[in-house]
């Protein structure tokens, strides 16, 4: 096979947020440019790879997606740590989780690195008439948790390649 020349920056992104929010169909979107119609909740802690050119720099990102942990909660403290960037998703279709989203911000500042890079996805925004939680309460949440703020669909790709281009770009300023 093709030996691809080693790159200029690596870092490891965690998706983490309620089940059924879209955290694997969002990094299948990035990683693989597909979007999964089938709902199977992952199983364990699963890992994705994409290289992304960004000013003349080869950066590796290593996306973690979480799940079955996301119901209990009990999410190794190894797996947030070594985290340069978290994104934290909610459904806006679905109020609780965006109530939820308190939860897991606990979560980051509890066990991952002081400067990670958080990231807040409203995602499913395809879905027009479901949509229950508008841009300005997403941002109103971001402001306070201290995060970017996007909305996406990973169903109808939107906005997916931004929020990963805003995060190795934030990322690469920290390195
Ligand atoms: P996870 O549990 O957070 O990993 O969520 P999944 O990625 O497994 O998605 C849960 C369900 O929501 C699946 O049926 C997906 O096809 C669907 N889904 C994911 N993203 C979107 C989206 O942007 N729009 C719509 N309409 N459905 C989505
Ligand atoms: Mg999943």
């Amino acid at each position: 096979g093709r030996v691809l020349p080693p790159p200029d920056y690596k870092m490891q992104i965690i998706i983490i947020g309620d089940s059924g929010v879209g955290k694997t169909s969002f990094m299948d979107r990035f990683t693989e440019g597909a979007h999964r119609q089938a709902y199977s909740a992952t199983v364990g802690i699963d890992f994705k790879v994409r290289r992304l050119d960004i000013d003349n720099k080869t950066v590796k990102m290593q996306i973690w997606d979480t799940a079955g942990q996301e119901k209990f909660n009990s999410i190794t403290t190894a797996y947030y740590r070594q985290a340069r960037a978290a994104v934290v998703m909610y459904d806006v279709t679905r109020p609780a989780t965006f109530q939820n989203l308190r939860k897991w911000f606990t979560l980051l500042e509890t066990h991952a690195r002081t400067d990670v890079s958080k990231i807040l996805v409203g995602n499913k925004t395809d879905q027009k008439e479901n949509r229950v939680i508008s841009t300005e309460q997403g941002q109103r949440a971001a402001q306070e948790f201290g995060a970017e703020f996007f909305e996406s669909s990973a169903k109808s790709d939107s906005n997916v390649f931004s929020a990963f281009e805003f995060i190795a770009t934030d990322v690469m300023k920290k390195m």
